[in-house]
């Protein structure tokens, strides 16, 4: 079964032959206080970095998934009030879990076919965070980098956090525009879940140490010192952190990357518009996503699609949220290979 899955998603198919690698090397009974875990730690933060392209003065922090990063900004980097920007459930859960300890944080929710500008937003003054959904996984929309250019022009003062959870390691962002960057590894990554990475500014680091909160599980101020030090406040997914590196080491560059999903995005894209069961959930192809594609259709058709795809070998994603019966979504993500991606187009293309 070949999973088109947005998460958990298809992990590389060396993941078996590294599993091997870091039993052999020891790593995996490696103590996270050791230098042989200090190293690791450090070379993955630099092969994350030279691909990725993260500003050198960025710090990269690992955690258990997305949505411990989700609080951890909250509990950490928000004395009072964020200010939340989304058009879909995972932005929607950012913004409860958040709100669970800011009850004044704000929102503003917008149509998934509306191409975002500062002008239809009012962002109160007392907003300390700006938070942003890069790809929406669940609806198959991301926001510009045009838009995050504006946002962080219009409001140099608030802090800016984007969650990249199943866009980062797919396609190029600038990191520069932001203070705080998040994502789980079992998206773009490849690697089976259980990890999530915080990558944040020198600007963010120096307000958390300023609000001074400290002494939980999920303290930034505490994983902060812990980090400058290449070690985890708690002993970490060591084996998770492994993969990462043998993964990185591995991959193309960034670019390189992007352009290989864009290719695959517009033959998803050609077929699709040519197949009169469903139809693309998102009609601008402005706010469409390039590593999540989201088809809709009746919730018979859909059922069916699921079934047969299963039958021949694929594993769709189903729909997600308010689209949870009505649409399945296709993991448009660099472990996918050519020959895979080949063969499910061809099994759309004879679906009658
Ligand atoms: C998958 C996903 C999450 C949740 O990730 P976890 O690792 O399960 O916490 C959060 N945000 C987005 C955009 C996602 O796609």
């Amino acid at each position: 079964m070949i999973s088109f899955y947005p998460g958990p998603s298809r992990v590389y198919s060396k993941i078996p032959t590294y599993c091997q690698d870091a039993y052999k090397a020891g790593i995996l009974s490696v103590n996270h206080r050791s230098k042989e875990f200090m190293k690791l730690y450090q070379d993955t933060v630099s092969i994350l970095k030279q691909k990725l392209k993260i500003p050198r003065s960025y710090t990269i922090l690992f955690t258990s998934s997305a949505t411990e990063n989700w609080e951890i900004l909250a509990q950490s980097l928000t004395k009072k009030a964020s200010f939340h920007i989304y058009n879909g459930a995972f932005g929607e859960k950012w913004f409860n879990y958040a709100s669970s300890f800011h009850p004044g944080n704000r929102k503003y929710s917008f149509d998934l076919n509306n191409e975002l500008s500062t002008d239809q937003i009012k962002i109160p003054l007392k907003s300390e965070m700006i938070c942003l959904t890069h790809n929406e996984t669940s609806n198959g929309t991301a926001i510009s980098e045009k838009f995050m250019r504006k946002v962080r022009k219009t409001y140099p003062d608030p802090l800016i956090s984007v969650d990249a959870t199943s866009s980062m390691a797919g396609v190029s962002l600038n990191f520069s525009l932001a203070d705080a960057w998040f994502a789980s590894v079992q998206k773009c990554f490849g690697l089976p879940a259980g990890m999530g990475l915080l990558i944040v500014s020198p600007r963010l680091i120096e307000k958390a140490r300023k609000i001074g909160e400290s002494g939980k599980y999920n303290s930034f101020n505490t994983m902060i010192k812990h980090s400058e030090n290449w070690q985890t406040s708690f002993t970490p997914n060591v084996l998770s952190i492994y993969l990462l590196k043998r993964v990185m080491e591995k991959a193309q560059t960034i670019d390189q990357t992007e352009d290989l999903l864009v290719k695959r995005y517009n033959e998803y894209i050609d077929l699709f518009s040519k197949n009169s069961r469903f139809e693309l959930v998102v009609k601008n192809e402005n706010v469409r996503s390039k590593t999540v594609i989201a088809l809709q259709g009746s919730s018979k058709e859909i059922d069916k699609v699921k079934a047969r795809a299963k039958r021949n070998g694929f594993l769709l994603g189903s729909g997600y949220g308010d689209l949870k019966s009505t649409s399945f979504r296709i993991a448009n993500f660099p472990a996918l290979e050519n020959s895979e991606v080949r063969s499910l187009i061809k099994f759309f293309k004879k679906y009658k």
